[in-house]
């Protein structure tokens, strides 16, 4: 059982020092009880408390970085209780038995798998290279993906030999090696002990995986990932099983399950299926998913999907204030007024280039509110606009003095043009509007 805050008060120095960052020992032990702090902060930790504490101070799930990727980490089982840490990365398969121009050709092709929403960049995270045996040809199409890509690596293989002839290309590019099982389990985790690469660890059989968790763990390897076959089992099933590790990890801080889990969907499952077991990854709890292939068709709402999840539920989506060009502006070109909520920027920007009309976006701070909630709130006013005016130098910028905003704010008018004396246009109630009405305004 975890300790409490009072359990872990009764082993502190009680100097109340402030040495730590918080005023007292007891707010110290409440911080490490919520997992908001560090033992390591307070010097005064003597070695054995340090090792009575260890668990109770540890994270519930172990963060495991597989290049520059981070995966686990999480705390919770609902987003809603706080939010989701590191979102599920997708990694999807190569073969090495394929020529090398093909090998060459689909890892640029995955590097190049990437688009912008929201201001957000996703794409596929990683790329899977999988092994049919050789390690001389294995070592081979590491270095070949690697030359032809940025993307971090899994290295798929049983054989340790194998594994080690890729980790000797790669090591420094912390992969992920696929997978210990009951046969080499211990093999694998001391590579991963000596190469520092985090490792996984696949069973069928829970009982089983806890057990090469603990043998890792024991051989030094720290840092694993654990794959229960879930990928392939009956959605339901996979569900169910989904949800019993994360909540023995997170709430139980059961530590043998405490690491980011995986899902391997590449079981000789076409696309459409692997895609439908990969959205249920990604709502329910797997940390990293393996597909044997992923087009862009299924790439985009997956990631999409994964975005929504995965943003904090308490911080919306903003973009800077400011003033921002569309297209080439001059000094005539029309200034629109909008919200600096991420969503609203990036449609009334996107709107704003397909009428091909260049103009000047500014962005008032609404505390990344949309239009007519920061109207409700009282955060889009003709002060904060007038403010933002100012802020950003429109009229420095700009030879006339008109200004155009949002039609559904149009009982700002007045207000603005006195504050301003600006002329101040009421503008399309809805984005989607804007290209036929900014071309009307460029044509007359
Ligand atoms: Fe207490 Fe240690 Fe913090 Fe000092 S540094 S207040 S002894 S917990």
């Amino acid at each position: 059982m975890p300790m409490t805050a009072l359990d872990i008060f009764k082993l502190l120095a009680k100097k109340n020092c402030g040495e730590c960052g918080v005023p007292t020992c007891l707010a110290f032990a409440m911080m490490l009880a919520n997992k908001q702090t560090e033992l390591t902060k307070c010097p005064y930790v003597s070695p054995e408390v340090v090792q009575q504490l260890e668990s109770s101070a540890s994270p519930p799930m172990r963060t495991v970085t597989v290049g520059d990727l981070e995966i686990g980490g999480e705390t919770e089982l609902f987003r809603h209780e706080k939010k989701f840490f590191n979102q599920t990365a997708y990694a999807v398969v190569i073969e090495d038995d394929s020529d090398n121009e093909s090998i060459a050709e689909r890892a640029k092709k995955l590097d190049a798998m990437k688009y912008e929403r929201i201001g957000i960049i996703s794409g596929v995270d990683l790329i899977a290279i999988k092994s049919k045996g050789d390690a001389q040809r294995f070592s081979e199409v590491v270095t070949l993906v690697k030359e032809n890509s940025g993307l971090p690596l899994v290295l798929m293989s049983d054989d340790p030999q194998v594994v080690e002839a890729g980790l000797k290309v790669v090591s420094k590019a912390k992969p992920l090696i696929y997978a210990g099982n009951a046969n080499n389990c211990a093999a694998l985790a001391k590579l991963a002990r000596q190469y520092a690469c985090p490792v996984a660890l696949y069973s069928d059989d829970v009982d089983e995986l806890v057990s090469l968790s603990e043998i890792a763990k024991s051989e030094g390897a720290d840092d694993i990932v654990l794959d229960l076959n879930l990928g392939a089992k009956p959605l339901r099933d996979a569900l169910e099983w989904l949800t019993i590790l994360r909540r023995l990890s997170v709430k139980k801080l059961f530590r043998p399950l405490g690491y980011p889990i995986m899902l391997n969907v590449d079981n000789g499952a076409d696309v459409e299926t692997q895609a439908i077991r990969a959205t249920l990854g990604t709502l329910k709890y797997a940390s990293l998913i393996i597909f044997g292939d992923l087009d862009a068709a299924r790439l985009y709402p997956l990631t999409t999907l994964r975005t929504n999840i995965f943003t904090d539920p308490q911080a919306l989506i903003q973009v800077n204030p400011g003033l921002y060009d569309i297209g080439k502006p001059d000094r005539n070109s029309p200034v629109i007024v909008t919200s600096n909520f991420s969503l609203t920027y990036f449609t009334v920007a996107s709107d704003i280039e397909a009428s091909k009309v260049p103009a000047r976006l500014l962005v008032v701070d609404t505390e990344g509110l949309s239009v007519m909630t920061a109207f409700a709130a009282d955060k889009f006013t003709p002060e904060t606009i007038a403010q933002a005016l100012e802020e950003y130098k429109v009229a420095e910028k700009v030879d006339h003095r008109k200004l155009i905003i949002p039609g559904m704010i149009a009982m700002l008018k007045m207000k603005l043009e006195e504050l301003t004396g600006w002329e101040v246009i009421v503008g399309v109630k809805d984005s989607s509007a804007l290209p036929k009405y900014l071309k009307e305004l460029a044509s007359g």
